[in-house]
């Protein structure tokens, strides 16, 4: 069958970022695309959320995303789109400061630099209160990796790997890049996926004139970001409009002799549907259960996945505004806190939002939320009176556990049907780059390319 040949029917289950990277890709390729998606908002573990604020609705998101220049797919897709990334992405120079001016910062001068010429002149010069040792005891580190061509054991953690790596390195620079990235604290991480990650953003390319190790923070909510733009190409600027049903929930997967069926629940019922092929991107766990039958084996491997949380605490801090876009933080719960006003200066609504991470979080939303806000008065030094606590969002199964050795299942489940998500086998850890990567490979593999 031609690939372009628009009586290849191609049905994508799950709208997150990996099934809309699948639907734009198998639809830009010319196939007739159908996407089912569960809920009745696109998106995922990366979508936008309405909550009430103090002076009407705020649009904020299901957690903080940041991106990466090293995000090249997620990017080129967000671009074909019609998206334009400069305008949709705050850029700012890989750096990890705190509230006190300390901590990690790329000099203004080095900001457009090559990354791993800017993170030297951050490591010599942007790092005030550390001592030479640190500094030197840092690049004696990076060196080696450097060396080993970022690769290691596939047993061996981030702890590992940085053996030798002074304790301020680790506390400032190593540990808060591995939970952010991994979602899991350096003693359980994977040494090999952060050491991939770590070359990329280091030595990679950068998408359209960005260095790799740029820090890319969105300007809109994360529905604009991505899935509305895609919606809107696959329904008015596709070869084949596609067919988007929300609210539409795939219950089962069945092989025919040519093709697969899926039944698909909805308001008005449970009705049988026929595909040539099918993407499969709804997360891991709904994967393991909808596929079992399929491939016992691969449902299996996927169903071994452990998660962990990420917790988003909302603060609306009336008339403060942070020193920069983003902050580290030494204490805890919270790694980094977000100030929504820096990302949208002309939105009154964002003016004072703050978003406080807390990567592989645990413990009960409540005492998360009590917790930084005393983070927020003894860290940040803002005042009690002044702090009203907007949403706190828990998202128990936001990534799988990037652990040493960790067996991600393969994109290919049985002829005909690919797995598309964060978790299927690849480079990186559970992020939104993971997701589209997989997206465009699983869409390509239903092509036949
Ligand atoms: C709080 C939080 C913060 C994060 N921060 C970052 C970050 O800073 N940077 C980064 O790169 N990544 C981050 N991530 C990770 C990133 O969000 C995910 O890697 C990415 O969104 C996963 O996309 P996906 O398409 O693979 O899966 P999902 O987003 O889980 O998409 C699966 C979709 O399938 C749908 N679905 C499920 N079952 C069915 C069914 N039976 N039928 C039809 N549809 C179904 C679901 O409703 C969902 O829309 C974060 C995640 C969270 C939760």
């Amino acid at each position: 069958m031609s690939t372009t040949d628009p009586s290849l029917s191609v049905a994508v289950v799950g709208a997150g970022w990996a099934g809309l990277a699948a639907a734009v890709t198998a639809a830009a390729g010319g196939a007739r695309v159908t996407v089912f998606e569960a809920a009745r908002e696109a998106g995922g573990r990366a979508r936008a959320l309405d909550v009430p604020g103090p002076t009407g609705p705020l649009r904020l998101d299901n957690g903080q995303h940041i991106l990466i220049g090293a995000y090249t797919e997620a990017l080129t897709l967000m671009a074909q789109v019609g998206l334009d990334p400069r305008r949709e992405l705050l850029a700012l120079p890989l750096g990890l400061p705190h509230v006190d001016g300390t901590g990690l910062q790329t000099p203004g001068w080095a900001s457009r630099w090559p990354a791993p010429a800017a993170l030297l002149a951050a490591v010599l010069a942007g790092t005030r209160g550390w001592t030479w040792a640190d500094r030197a005891g840092l690049l004696r580190v990076s060196l080696r990796w450097l060396r080993q061509g970022f690769a290691c054991a596939p047993h061996q953690s981030v702890a590992d790997v940085s053996a030798g790596l002074p304790a301020r390195a680790m506390d400032e620079l190593v540990a808060p890049l591995c939970v952010s990235a991994l979602n899991v604290p350096p003693e359980q991480a994977s040494g090999a996926v952060f050491l991939r990650v770590l070359r990329d953003a280091l030595l990679g390319p950068g998408h359209g004139g960005w260095a790799a190790s740029q820090l890319l923070l969105p300007r809109t909510d994360l529905g604009a970001l991505w899935p509305d733009a895609a919606l809107r190409w696959l329904g008015d600027a596709a070869p084949v409009p596609a067919e988007v049903h929300r609210g539409a929930r795939v219950l089962t997967v069945e092989r025919q002799a040519e093709g697969w069926t899926l039944t698909v629940a909805d308001p008005d019922g449970t009705r049988p549907a026929r595909f040539d092929r099918v993407v499969w991107a709804t997360g891991p766990t709904v994967a393991a259960a909808a596929l079992a039958e399929v491939n016992p084996g691969w449902a299996t491997t996927c169903g071994h996945l452990q998660h962990t949380a990420i917790t988003t605490v909302y603060l609306h801090a009336a008339g403060q505004r942070l020193p920069s876009p983003m902050l580290a933080l030494r204490s805890a719960p919270a790694q980094f806190v977000f100030d929504r006003g820096w990302l949208r200066p002309d939105d009154a609504q964002a003016q004072g939002v703050l978003a406080f991470v807390i990567s592989a979080s645990q413990g009960e939303r409540d005492a998360l939320q009590q917790a930084v806000l005393v983070q927020a008065r003894d860290e940040l030094g803002l005042q009690p009176r002044t702090l009203t606590p907007l949403q706190t969002v828990t998202e128990k199964r936001a990534t799988f556990a990037c652990t040493p050795g960790v067996q991600r299942p393969p994109m290919t489940v049985a002829p005909g049907l690919w797995a598309a998500g964060d978790y299927t086998e690849g480079p990186y850890p559970a992020t939104l780059e993971a997701a589209v990567r997989s997206g465009v490979a699983a869409a390509q593999a239903a092509l036949g390319r």
